[in-house]
């Protein structure tokens, strides 16, 4: 399977802040049904590995990790499959219904050593860039109003905002039509 990140262990298994605690990333149906497969061909055993609020997310533990996060190797056991949000971490995104466009944002260096890695090496910056807007396109493109508009109303503070592009129509519909709205914040 093609890798759809550059692979960023050495940075993120020294980091004492781990963004697998408390993230809660989207899945949707396709995502799932790939993380599913994923669990079987590599034979790990992942007791009801997702839960539904609002939104799809993998299990937590009482601790608040995600329950794909090895706890001793520091990794994520899906990782070849792993949420889109995961791949495009630290990079974060917004809608912005007005303008039309989807924005992305940078995390803080002190909320994330590899965002200041990312920082001081534009090539690298720029390669993460370009796989963080394709994960994150398809997942607005493949997520549900309802889901998409419960995500928005997630505060992302200690981000700044690096770019921005123009959203698929059909994606600005389904936040616009009423029912989404009224669950949604998107502004
Ligand atoms: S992405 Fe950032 S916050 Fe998450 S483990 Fe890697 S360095 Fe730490
Ligand atoms: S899916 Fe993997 S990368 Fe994403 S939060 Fe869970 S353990 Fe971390």
């Amino acid at each position: 399977m093609k890798p759809r990140q550059t692979n960023y262990f050495s940075i993120c298994n020294a980091c004492k802040l781990c963004c697998c605690q408390n993230a809660r990333p989207p899945i949707t149906q396709n995502r799932r049904k790939q993380i599913e497969e994923y669990l079987l061909t590599q034979e790990l055993r992942v007791d009801k590995p997702f839960e539904t609020t609002e939104y799809v997310f993998p299990r937590e533990t009482r601790d608040g990790f995600c329950v794909f996060f090895d706890e001793e190797t520091r990794r994520c056991r899906v990782y070849a499959v792993k949420p889109e949000t995961c791949v495009a971490g630290p990079i974060t995104f917004d809608i912005n219904l007005q303008t039309g466009k989807i924005e992305f944002y940078l995390k803080f260096e002190r909320i994330c050593p590899l965002a200041g890695t990312l920082k001081k090496d534009m090539v690298a910056l720029e390669k993460h860039v370009k796989s963080a807007k394709r994960e994150l396109l398809t997942l607005v493109g493949e997520l549900d109003a309802e889901a998409l508009s419960a995500i928005l109303q997630i505060d992302e503070p200690e981000t700044f905002k690096i770019g921005e592009a123009l959203l698929n129509k059909g994606v600005l519909e389904r936040l616009r039509n009423p029912r989404a709205r009224r669950k949604g914040s998107v502004h």
